[in-house]
C-alpha cells in the first residue's frame, strides 16, 4: 500500500461516500435504479460549489466584463480574470494571460488551425495528428492543411491502442510544422507519451498542440515542464459549466498569431480605414463571453484541487484496474484499448451486442455509459468495430458501481442469446 492508501486498502485514499454527497444528481434514480453514472469522458457532473457559486454570481453579482466602470462591472471582471488566473494555475503556467478562454476544446483546435495554422503553413509543409484523435482534433486540421496545400499525417498505434514513436519519428522532418496529439484518448484511455512528443517535434522544428480534454481532470498538469506550445481543456469535462474552455498557448507565439473570430473586445481602435489588435488574450476573445461560466470553472478548479488531483489520478487508476478485471472475466467481451499507461476508460465491444443495445439495456439498471463512435471513427475503423460501449470513471464512482455495471453486462449477454 502507497502511503495515501488505495481503493482496495484499509484507508482508501479518497473519501468517496463523503465526496458523492458534493454531487446532488448523484442521488437521483434512473428508471426506478439509482444512478450509476459512467459517462464522465463525454461529460462530468457539477457539485454543489459550482451550482452554488454561478447561482450566487447571477442572483446578485452578474454584470458585463471589461467594459463598465461601474461596480458591479467591475467585480465581473475582477471575477472573470480571477478565473483565468485559477486555468493558469491548474495548467502551470505563471502568466495568466496565456490562458485563452473558447467554448471547448473544439473551438481552442479551431482557433489554433484557423488562426495560426492560416497564417505559417505553406503548401508542401505538413501536420502530424494520430490514428487515435477526436475528431475535434482531426477535421479543423484537415481544413486547413488541405486550404493551404499541407499534407496530413498519421501517427499509427498498437494493437493495444498506444501511439508507435518509432513511426512518429520517421514522419518528422523539416516540412512538420505542427504536430497535434491528444494526452488522453477519449475512445480507449491511451495516456500518450506527450513529453516525448513534445520534444521530438520541437527538435523538428514543429509547434506542438496537446488536446487535453481528457487529461485535465485526471492529472496533475505542468504546461511550462511539458514545453508544449499549445494546451486545450473544456471545462465541462472537469466539473464545471459547459459552453466554456480553452486553450494555453506560450506568449510568443500567441503574439504572432492574427484573430480567428473579429468583433467587440478584441480591438485596440477601429476607424472605417483600419483596425489594430489587442494583445492575447482578449485578442482571441471577441464578443461578451461566457461570463457565468467562467466563474463556474473557477469553482470547479478550487473543489478539483481540494480533493487533489494526485489522488484523483491514485484512486481512478485503482478504479480502472479494478473494473478491467471485472470486463475481462466476462466471456466474449473485448476490450478496446489495452495500453499500459491508461486513464478512466473502459471501452468495449461483444461481437453478439450493438453498443447501442447494450447501452440502452445498461440504462434499464440505471447506468449511463455511451455507446458510438465517441467522436473518434478512425479509432472504431483501427480496431475494425463499428462502435464501443464505453464506460468512463470519475473520483466519484465507487466499486460497486461497476460490479453492478458487469452484472449488467451479464444481463444483457443473457437477453441477446
Ligand atoms: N478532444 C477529446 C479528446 C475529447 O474527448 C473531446 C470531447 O469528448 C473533445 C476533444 C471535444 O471537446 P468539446 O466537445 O468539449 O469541445
Amino acid at each position: 500500500m502507497s502511503d495515501s492508501g488505495t481503493v482496495t486498502s484499509s484507508k482508501p485514499v479518497l473519501d468517496v461516500d463523503k465526496i458523492r454527497k458534493d454531487f446532488p444528481v448523484l442521488s437521483r434514480q434512473v428508471n426506478g435504479k439509482p444512478l450509476v453514472y459512467l459517462d464522465n469522458a463525454a461529460t462530468t457532473q457539477k457539485p454543489w460549489a459550482v451550482i452554488e457559486r454561478v447561482h450566487k454570481f447571477d442572483s446578485e453579482e452578474y454584470g458585463t466584463v471589461r467594459r463598465g466602470a461601474y461596480k458591479m462591472s467591475e467585480g465581473s471582471t475582477q471575477m472573470y480574470e480571477e478565473g483565468r488566473q485559477k486555468v493558469a494555475d491548474l495548467l502551470g503556467t505563471p502568466d495568466r494571460n496565456e490562458i485563452i478562454f473558447t467554448s471547448g476544446t473544439t473551438q481552442s483546435v479551431n482557433l489554433v488551425a484557423q488562426s495560426y495554422g492560416r497564417k505559417f503553413l505553406m503548401e508542401g509543409d505538413e501536420v502530424i495528428i494520430s490514428q487515435i484523435e477526436h475528431h475535434a482534433n482531426i477535421v479543423p486540421w484537415q481544413m486547413i492543411t488541405e486550404e493551404k496545400g499541407a499534407t496530413l499525417k498519421i501517427i499509427p498505434c498498437n494493437d493495444k491502442g498506444e501511439l508507435l514513436m518509432e513511426e512518429y519519428e520517421k514522419l518528422l522532418s523539416p516540412k512538420t510544422k505542427v504536430v497535434a496529439v491528444n494526452h488522453v484518448s477519449n475512445a480507449l484511455g491511451t495516456i500518450n507519451p506527450v513529453k516525448e512528443i513534445i520534444d521530438l517535434g520541437h527538435k523538428a522544428g514543429a509547434v506542438v498542440l496537446i488536446d487535453g480534454a481528457q487529461s485535465t481532470p485526471h492529472m496533475n498538469l505542468n504546461v511550462r515542464e511539458l514545453d508544449c506550445d499549445f494546451y486545450t481543456f473544456s471545462g465541462h469535462k472537469m466539473y464545471g459549466p459547459s459552453g466554456i474552455g480553452g486553450v494555453y498557448g506560450k506568449m510568443e507565439i500567441l503574439k504572432s498569431m492574427p484573430p480567428y473570430v473579429t468583433g467587440g473586445d478584441m480591438i485596440r481602435q477601429v476607424t472605417f480605414d483600419k483596425t489594430t489588435f489587442n494583445e492575447p488574450p482578449s485578442r482571441f476573445e471577441a464578443g461578451t463571453p461566457p461570463i457565468s461560466q467562467v466563474i463556474g470553472l473557477g469553482a470547479a478548479i478550487d473543489y478539483m484541487q481540494s480533493v487533489g488531483l494526485d489522488k484523483i489520478a491514485e484512486y481512478e487508476h485503482s478504479l480502472l484496474e479494478y473494473g478491467t478485471r471485472l470486463l475481462q472475466e466476462i466471456d466474449g467481451l473485448r476490450i478496446i484499448g489495452t495500453a499500459d499507461n491508461k486513464a478512466s476508460i473502459l471501452s468495449f465491444y461483444l461481437d453478439a451486442i450493438h453498443p447501442h443495445d447494450m447501452v440502452t439495456l445498461l440504462d434499464q439498471d440505471g447506468i449511463a455509459a455511451r455507446g458510438g463512435h465517441h467522436c473518434a471513427q478512425p479509432t472504431m475503423q483501427r480496431f475494425k468495430v463499428p462502435a464501443t460501449t464505453r464506460a468512463s470513471v470519475s473520483f466519484y464512482n465507487k466499486t460497486e458501481e461497476l460490479d453492478l455495471l458487469a452484472e449488467s453486462i451479464r444481463k444483457a449477454i443473457k437477453i441477446f442469446s
